[in-house]
């Protein structure tokens, strides 16, 4: 730790806590983390999960983490419950277990990926027409993990005033990039026609007609509406800070610093309300509202059960997945992120498993050779097919050609990239998985 005091931005960690950090690593000063949620209906279509005690090593209570995540459902709500009952549970099954929280916390990406494609998988395959977004954060201490498809937004206000986006915006009309994926995948984008021609209303893919880019479900709209995550992993500085997770009922009324400064000092559980509130009063209850409020407190800071006080006026807002350009080197810049103590740690919103699922970094044993990276099903030898593959013809495999993937996965990855179309023949599919 040579130099550890004259890092940038510790100069203002005391001393104290910085040996009890190195000390204890993370033990003594967990956050508390203190939520609330909101909601107005108007389908019935908006769900959440509000897991709080969940633990990393079954019956250890100091390896707990905290899960908040919201669904919001089109086309009626069975996948947003089906996700909601199963997503959780698939990401923590593509985790192998006896790993230090560090490897933990550097697996979980490739979980969620592992978690929403199995989701996705087992929810068409009982042929259900329905969508969903989903945004799905895991707290575990000071580290914050999100998990988006769709448009439900997750933003973070640090303690330090900030605002950093930890969700990316699948809507077809805010993301170009998405455009020329579906395009280059098959699909054809554009608006809907009126009688005479005049284009209305906002961007959608064909077949389906979605306004959305990715989701969990959807069966009747082009397999290029995947469910493969954007994930972003950050660390929040034991200053804290509050995050929202929001449905787009909130957020195609108000903007993020609306949201932030309409519940500035509010408890979480009446910030949510405030938010809500401020969403309907807006425009009426158009969509359904929902929002999850989550403050990540210094253990200090419990007694006041109001948050201490923000810097008043704008936040410093960083629109985080757009950050090649954000992060550049001017001088202001510089001076802003020395002033903010919000790592981040990892960031990718590919569509390409082989990218997702790759394994390029220390993690010995995540994928192995006899089971599927994706559903986790347990293959005989010579079953599997690597994700880097562009055939599923079999070949003989190294074991570095790994993460593998069972064949049914394999035909889904396929289907994703628009090399082919495995929906046709869902119940053909069904037969296969034994
Ligand atoms: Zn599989």
């Amino acid at each position: 730790m040579a130099g550890g005091q004259g890092k940038k931005g510790e100069g203002m960690v005391p001393l104290a806590l910085l040996l009890k950090r190195e000390l204890s690593s993370e033990r003594v000063e967990r956050p508390d983390v203190l939520h609330g949620q909101a909601s107005q209906a108007r389908k019935g279509e908006d769900f959440t999960l509000v897991k709080v005690d969940c633990q990393r090593v079954p019956g250890d209570g100091l390896s707990t983490f905290s899960v908040f995540a919201i669904f919001d459902g089109h086309n009626g709500s069975a996948a947003a419950i089906y996700s909601k009952e199963n997503l959780l549970n698939n990401i923590l099954c593509a985790i192998p277990s006896n790993l230090s929280r560090d490897e933990w916390l550097a697996a979980l990406p490739r979980a969620m990926v592992a978690g929403f494609v199995k989701t996705d998988k087992d929810f068409i395959d009982k042929a259900h027409f329905s969508g969903t977004t989903v945004t799905f954060v895991i707290i575990d201490g000071w580290v914050v993990t999100v998990a988006s498809v769709g448009d439900s937004r997750c933003i973070l206000e640090s303690a330090e005033g900030s605002v950093y986006f930890l969700s990316a915006d699948h809507r077809l009309e805010a993301n170009n990039e998405e455009v020329e994926r579906v395009i280059a995948s098959g699909g054809q984008v554009g608006r809907l026609n009126s009688i005479g021609g005049v284009e209305i209303g906002p961007l959608r893919c064909w077949p389906g007609g979605l306004c959305l880019s990715r989701s969990i479900g959807d069966l009747d709209v082009g397999e290029f509406i995947v469910p493969i995550p954007h994930v972003k992993q950050v660390k929040l500085s034991n200053a804290g800070g509050r995050l929202i997770i929001s449905s787009d009922g909130v957020w195609d009324a108000l903007t993020a610093e609306m949201a932030i400064n309409c519940s500035r000092g509010l408890p979480a559980d009446a910030a949510a309300s405030q938010i809500v509130k401020e969403a309907v009063h807006g425009r009426g209850l158009r969509d359904d509202t929902t929002c999850i409020v989550v403050d990540v407190l210094p253990p200090e800071k419990l007694t006041p059960s109001v948050p201490a006080p923000r810097k008043q006026g704008m936040g410093i807002f960083k629109f985080m997945f757009q950050r090649k350009t954000c992060e550049s080197s001017s001088h202001s810049d510089r001076e802003l992120s020395e002033a903010d103590l919000v790592e981040e740690i990892f960031e990718d919103g590919s569509a390409k498993l082989a990218q997702r699922l790759s394994t390029n970094y220390p993690l010995h044993n995540m994928f192995k050779l006899i089971i599927c990276a994706i559903c986790q099903v347990t293959m005989r030898p010579g079953e599997g097919i690597s994700v880097n593959s562009t055939s599923s013809k079999h070949r003989r495999l190294r074991p570095w050609d790994g993460p593998l993937l069972c064949k049914s996965c394999q035909v889904k990855r396929e289907a994703m990239e628009g090399k082919k179309h495995s929906r046709d023949s869902v119940s053909r599919h069904n037969g296969e998985n034994k």
